[in-house]
């Protein structure tokens, strides 16, 4: 077909994207870190790309992108643009595409974290109006690229995966050609609205909630240990307190947006418990309560907490993604909207506090968003919007009914 997509990153989601999508599209490759594109241009050089689909039927995919390259003025063919990139990145890709795409370009989001509306929004500025956001809960596919540049493989590919369009307007034709790139799976089974996907988030109350429940101020000694400790099936009574604290802050937030713009739907950012309920049937053998939920999921065997050292001698990683991406792309814009609302978040207070300190942030001051590094968090607050006016408009939310 016509159809010209960019497939924005150079790891592993990005590769496999990339190859997926080449076969049946003019494909281009971007990536704006570093020398990325260039390296993956020679690792390529005239030669196919690779895709192994694990357990499909046809489980080679050949192709080759139209192009790799780091010019961001690519973005005034692009009909799609996929970012498949982390989302401390994503902000980058929207500031230097936005002076080239042309109105109705259909940006998807995979993961989009939390508040990607509003960042690609703001970055946008004039052209937000006619541009469309998707925004996808998580990646469709677990996939490691196995020979860089050049070879990836597909290791699962989800059944179902949730997404929402910013403007809703868009919607049909937004989800329509999303469904026609990706395949027949995922199936991508709409959200109402991208603050659903935003304020549903596992991963802001679970990883920055288990981290601060065992290496806390409030449970933690400093000393190092001679194992690993289990990341979620080691969750005590102390870290569930936490995460019921942090979910249930989350909902208050929810509930308080639902009664300020009728109409508004956000079924989807559903607690914490919920969502195993709902992702992890027939998995855990107890699902009594939300640390039943995470000690006894089958899915969860042997993953332990990121450390670093040796067997006998370990300490915490307190830089690794579970703090550094999912506080600021995610926790971060959970406490911007309840500051919005003026609504408390002790619960939330007290691990943004200690983990802006791990990863070298400063977020809140005094208990207040107004930490000088805000402007690299997803927090409304980052990019000047501290009214609940202000987030409606920028958000898109159109009041029904
Ligand atoms: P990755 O770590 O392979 O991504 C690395 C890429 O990120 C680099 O190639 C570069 O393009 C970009 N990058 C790295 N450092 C950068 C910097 N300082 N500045 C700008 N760009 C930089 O990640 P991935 O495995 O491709 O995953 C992408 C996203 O999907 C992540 O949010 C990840 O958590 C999520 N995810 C991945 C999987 C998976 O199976 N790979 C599964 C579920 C979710």
């Amino acid at each position: 077909t016509d159809t010209c997509v960019l497939v924005c990153g150079g790891g592993n989601a990005a590769q496999v994207v990339t190859g997926l999508l080449s076969v049946r599209y003019k494909t281009i490759a971007v990536s704006f870190f570093a020398d990325e594109a260039e390296k993956w241009k020679t690792a390529l050089g005239n030669d196919s790309f690779e895709l192994t689909v694990e357990g499909a039927a046809v489980n080679k995919i050949v192709s080759k992108p139209a192009g790799i390259t780091n010019d961001p003025s690519v973005a005034k063919d692009a009909d799609v643009i996929i970012l498949a990139v982390p989302s401390f990145a994503h902000g980058e890709y929207f500031e230097k595409f936005a002076p080239y795409m042309k109105p109705g370009t259909i940006v998807g989001v995979m993961p989009a974290r939390s508040g990607g509306d509003i960042l690609f929004s703001s970055k946008m500025g004039e052209k937000a109006k006619d541009m469309v956001f998707v925004g996808f809960e998580t990646l469709p596919w677990a996939c490691r690229f196995s020979e860089w540049g050049r070879k990836a493989t597909i290791l699962g590919t989800k059944n179902t995966i949730l997404a929402a369009v910013t403007p809703p307007s868009a919607k049909a034709k937004a989800l329509g050609t999303l469904q026609g790139l990706l395949g027949v799976y995922p199936f991508i089974v709409e959200s109402p609205t991208n603050l659903g996907i935003s304020l549903r988030n596992p991963g802001m109350i679970v990883h920055p909630g288990v981290m601060y429940g065992r290496w806390g101020p409030e449970s933690w000694d400093g000393k190092a240990k001679a194992e690993k400790p289990l990341f979620y099936q080691g969750v005590d009574d102390f870290t569930e307190t936490v995460l019921l604290g942090m979910t249930d802050e989350v909902q208050a937030v929810c509930r308080k947006m639902e009664k300020m713009v009728p109409g508004l739907c956000l079924k989807d950012a559903c607690t914490l418990k919920q969502w195993y309920l709902d992702c992890y049937d027939g998995q855990m053998t107890d699902t009594s309560t939300l640390k039943g939920c995470m000690n006894t999921n089958k899915a969860y065997d042997g993953l332990t907490h990121p450390c670093k050292g040796e067997a006998g001698n370990y300490m915490p990683d307190l830089n690794y993604r579970y703090l550094a991406e999912d506080v600021p792309t995610g926790l971060c814009f959970a406490k911007g909207m309840a500051e919005i609302l003026s609504m408390p978040t002790p619960t939330i207070d007290k691990v943004i506090t200690w983990a802006q300190g791990c990863i070298g942030l400063e977020i809140m001051v005094d208990g207040k968003m107004t930490g000088k590094d805000l402007a690299k968090t997803r927090a409304p607050q980052g990019v000047g919007i501290t009214t609940p006016a202000e987030f409606i408009k920028l958000a898109k939310l159109e009041p029904k009914g």
